[in-house]
C-alpha cells in the first residue's frame, strides 16, 4: 500500500528535497507506509530513504538528512492516511444505539481504531485488531493503549459485546502487558452482568498486570429514554452503586499498599449515585482516567481552590449564569460559595440543566443539549452573560449535541455566551474582572 501526498510543509526537509504534492509515498527506509502510525514511527530517523512514485507510476528514491525527531514535512489527504475503522460489536450497553434519530451524522459513527487510541486516547475493544497490527503496536512500543475491557470472562465478553471473537481477542491485552505497553482499562458496568463476582474476577485478572495496567476505570452504563427494543438493563441505584465503589476502593487500597498506586477507581458518577462524598484530588494519583469521569470533580475543585487562594477580597466579578448538568451543579455552587466568602459582590449563579433530551437519568454536563438550555433558561434573568462548559460542545466548539449553536443561544436568550474550558482555574478567571 502507498499513500498520496496532499501537501508539503513550507521550509520542511521534504520541500527542500523537491517532493511534490500528488506523488505517493511507498516506503521509508524500506518499511512500507500504510498509515499515520507507520509514517510517524519511521520518519523519526536522522537519515531517511523515501521511495516515491509519481502519478504515472514512475519510482524515485530520495535521501533526506534531518534532525532525529524532525518531521519530514508531508501532509496526507486524511489525518490517519487511511479509512477510520468502525467497531464490529453490538454491545448491550452501547450509548450510540440509544441516541434518537436526526442527530449529527458523526455522532452515530462507532469508532474502534487502535491508531486513534494512540493519537487521541480513544478506547478500543481489540475485536477488530489483527495479530499483525498487535505485533506492530508491540514493535513500535505504542503506549499507552486505552482498552474497553468490560470483563475478562471470555464467554461473558462475547455476550456483552455481541461479538463471538470478543473473548478470544483478550489475548492481545495480555500480549501488550507482557511487552510492557501501558494500558488504561475501562469497564462499563451493567448491573447483574459484569459487576459483583464477575467484577471481582476481572480485577483479579487485570491488577496483577500492573505496572503495564496503569489504571482501571469502573464506569456505569448510561440509559437514555430512547432505549427501546434493546436488551433490558437496570440502571444503578444508590445501593448497587455503593457496592461498586466499595469494590473499587477495596482493590485500590490493596494496590496502594503493595505498589503505592491505587490503579482501580470508580467513576465520579458512582460516588454521586451512592450519595458518597467525592474523594480529594490526591486520591486519584495521575488522573489517568479523567475522560472516563474518574476524578473530574476532584480535579476541577482543586484547580478552582488553588486559583482562589490568589484572589483578593476586593476583586471585582462579572455577573452571569454558569450552566451545567444536574450532577455537577451542587459542586459548582459550593465553589461559588467559597468565592462569595471572599468577594461579597459576587452575582454569578449556577443553572442546573435537567436533561429532558436524553431523559433525567442522564445528568452529566457533557450530555446537556442546547435545546434544553434554551427551554429552561428562556425568560430568566441571566446577568451579563451565559458561561457554557466546552464539554457540552463538539470539538470545533460551536455546536451542542442537538446542533443548536452558541449563536442560537445568544440570539434566543439575549445574552453573550462565553465558553469555559474544563478547568476550575480558568472558570475563576472568567468570573473575575481583571
Ligand atoms: S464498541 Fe460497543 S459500545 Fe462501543 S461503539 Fe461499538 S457497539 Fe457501541
Amino acid at each position: 500500500m502507498s499513500v498520496t501526498i496532499f501537501s508539503v510543509d513550507h521550509d520542511s526537509p521534504a520541500e527542500h528535497a523537491g517532493i511534490l504534492p500528488g506523488e505517493t509515498l511507498c516506503s521509508i527506509n524500506g518499511n512500507e507506509i500504510c498509515d499515520i502510525l507507520d509514517y510517524r514511527f519511521y520518519e523519526t530517523e536522522k537519515e531517511v530513504l523515501l521511495l516515491l512514485r509519481d502519478a504515472q507510476g514512475a519510482a524515485r528514491e530520495i535521501k533526506l538528512r534531518k534532525g532525529q525527531y524532525e518531521s519530514i514535512g508531508l501532509q496526507f489527504e486524511t489525518y490517519l492516511m487511511d479509512r477510520q475503522r468502525s467497531c464490529w460489536n453490538k454491545c448491550v450497553f452501547c450509548f450510540i444505539d440509544q441516541l434518537p434519530s436526526g442527530m449529527r451524522e458523526s455522532l452515530y459513527f462507532k469508532d474502534d481504531d487502535s491508531r486513534l487510541s494512540f493519537l487521541f486516547g480513544n478506547y478500543i475493544t481489540l475485536t477488530n485488531l489483527s495479530q499483525r497490527e498487535a505485533d506492530r503496536i508491540i514493535k513500535m512500543k505504542i503506549s499507552p493503549i486505552n482498552i474497553s475491557v468490560h470483563t475478562t470472562n471470555p464467554e461473558l465478553r462475547c455476550r456483552m459485546m455481541g461479538n463471538r471473537f470478543a473473548g478470544d481477542c483478550l489475548r492481545y491485552l495480555y500480549q501488550f502487558a507482557e511487552a510492557g505497553i501501558k494500558l488504561n482499562c475501562q469497564l462499563v458496568l451493567c448491573h447483574g452482568w459484569n459487576d459483583g463476582e464477575e467484577l471481582e474476577r476481572t480485577l483479579r485478572d487485570l491488577l496483577p498486570l500492573y505496572p503495564s495496567v496503569q489504571s482501571i476505570a469502573l464506569v456505569p452504563l448510561g440509559v437514555t429514554k430512547f432505549r427501546e427494543g434493546l436488551t433490558p438493563l437496570t440502571p444503578y441505584t444508590a445501593e448497587t452503586a455503593l457496592e461498586v465503589v466499595r469494590t473499587a476502593e477495596r482493590w485500590g487500597e490493596q494496590m496502594q499498599k503493595q505498589h503505592g498506586e491505587r490503579i482501580c477507581y470508580a467513576a465520579d458518577e458512582f460516588y454521586l449515585k451512592a450519595g458518597l462524598p467525592i474523594p480529594d484530588a490526591a486520591f486519584y494519583g495521575a488522573f489517568d482516567q479523567l475522560e472516563n469521569g474518574v476524578g473530574l470533580i476532584a480535579n476541577f475543585r482543586e484547580e478552582f481552590l488553588f486559583a482562589l487562594e490568589d484572589v483578593s477580597s476586593d476583586a471585582e466579578t462579572h455577573s452571569g449564569t454558569l450552566v451545567t448538568g444536574v450532577s455537577f451543579a451542587p459542586f459548582l455552587e459550593e465553589l461559588l460559595d467559597g468565592l462569595r466568602r471572599k468577594c461579597h459582590n459576587l452575582t454569578c449563579k449556577v443553572a442546573a440543566i435537567r436533561n429532558d433530551f436524553f431523559g433525567e437519568s442522564i445528568n452529566v454536563a457533557g450530555l446537556v443539549t442546547g435545546g434544553d438550555i434554551l427551554k429552561q433558561l428562556q425568560g430568566k434573568e441571566l446577568g451579563g452573560r451565559l458561561l457554557v462548559p466546552d464539554t457540552m460542545l463538539r470539538h470545533e466548539g460551536d455546536l451542542f449535541l442537538d446542533n443548536v449553536s452558541l449563536k442560537d443561544l445568544e440570539r434566543e436568550l439575549g445574552v453573550p455566551v462565553s465558553v469555559v474550558p474544563d478547568d476550575g482555574g480558568e472558570l475563576l478567571k472568567l468570573i473575575l474582572r481583571e
